[in-house]
């Protein structure tokens, strides 16, 4: 890195830097790290740690590469990214089971969370059997782990579900027992949900959450097959690369559509990217600072009244005799000194010197009372 920022300085690239080169002009330095764009470059020491964490949840070479690239940049990232995949065992394992996707033209929707897809996989050796739901749009997906698939528990499930992200207007199932129940149909209506169900004996009408359903169906099945592995620990850690990873046809992570923001995972990174959330809720907090601002200011000028030493005033009555008593009470004052807001006062009728601030205080002109 070092060798990387002198060359940048000098202009000057040594043979030992040429994979750094092409890109120099989109080289640059905060701090003492080493951005390529809003990419992090990683040391070399550190990148064999990076692939490591990245493979976590056994992604695939493409999904690996778009987690990655998202967030950080060394010279042969791609190659490195290919061969550490090929050498994962339980990636080997589980290979080549995957047939190819049908291609299905489903209309996309034109925001996140409006038409949702859900499916149930399982029962899992463990009984347990899983809830999985996509949105169409970010491609988002939840994963709930149940132990029973009744109708009810199902309900549940996604009003759960649903009270967190918000209702969907459409939410597409198979013809299972659960979802074709009158407790699941009056759900739908009650909440304004279209159900849309796929053809009976053609899972592929459902593709979005079929294809999520094979791709877990892996991670279980290296999960099973690492000794001393949590399927529910590793399934949850599925789901946040899943949901933080670039989606191969969208191309964005399906948290920046979902929430407009990169779930921080372990990969480290630099810059959260396609915050335009962000940006609306940083101008709107801005706006409201400038008005808070401006408040104070013309409090601070309405307290400013002009009350000076030698000034004859009137103060606050701290306790009201009744309810008819003024707010300030009669008694004239003069001040005497002044320090910032705080005011030393001497009462006319008693002679009693004592300190008031100036916000409790009102200028009497020419001596008059006023009484308010
Ligand atoms: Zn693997």
């Amino acid at each position: 890195m070092q060798n990387v920022f002198q060359s940048m300085d000098a202009g000057i690239w040594p043979d030992s830097l040429r994979d750094f080169k092409p890109f120099n002009t989109e080289l640059c330095k905060v701090g003492n790290m080493l951005l390529r764009g809003d990419k992090l470059v990683i040391p070399h020491s550190l990148r064999s740690k990076i692939l490591k964490v990245a493979h976590e949840s056994h992604p695939g070479i493409e999904i690996m590469k778009r987690r990655l690239r998202l967030k950080v940049w060394w010279p042969h990232l791609d190659k490195e990214v290919e061969k550490y995949v090929k050498q994962c065992k339980a990636c080997t394992l589980v290979s080549a089971l995957d047939p190819p996707m049908p291609i299905h033209s489903t209309i996309l929707p034109d925001r996140a969370w409006v038409d949702l897809a859900a499916d149930f996989l399982g029962p899992l050796p463990s009984g347990h059997s899983l809830l999985v739901i996509v949105d169409y749009f970010s491609r988002f997906t939840e994963i709930i782990v149940m132990k029973q698939t009744t109708a009810s528990l199902t309900v549940r499930a996604l009003h759960e579900t649903f009270c967190r992200f918000g209702f969907p207007e459409s939410l597409k199932t198979d013809n299972g027992p659960q979802f074709i129940s009158s407790e699941f149909q009056q759900f739908c209506s009650q909440f304004g949900i279209e159900h849309r169900k796929t053809t009976p004996y053609w899972p592929q009408a459902n593709g979005e959450v079929e294809r999520m359903n094979r791709t877990i169906v892996k991670r279980l099945k290296i999960s099973q097959e690492t000794d001393g592995s949590d399927w529910q620990w590793d399934l949850r850690m599925f789901a946040l690369m899943q949901n933080s990873t670039p989606h191969s046809t969208t191309g964005v992570a399906p948290s920046i559509l979902m929430f407009g923001r990169v779930l921080k995972d372990k990969i480290p990174g630099m810059i959260i990217k396609g915050n335009k959330i962000l940006e609306e809720i940083r101008d709107r907090d801005a706006e409201k600072k400038l008005k808070g601002a401006e408040y104070a200011d013309a409090k601070r000028s309405a307290n400013d009244s002009g009350i000076d030493v030698g000034n004859t005033v009137v103060a606050k009555r701290i306790q009201k005799d009744n309810k008819l008593s003024t707010n300030f009470h009669p008694d004239e004052l003069t001040v005497i000194g002044k320090t910032g807001s705080n005011v030393t006062l001497k009462s006319h009728d008693s002679g009693r010197v004592f300190h008031r601030n100036i916000s409790h205080l009102k200028k009497l002109r020419a001596g008059e009372l006023e009484i308010t």
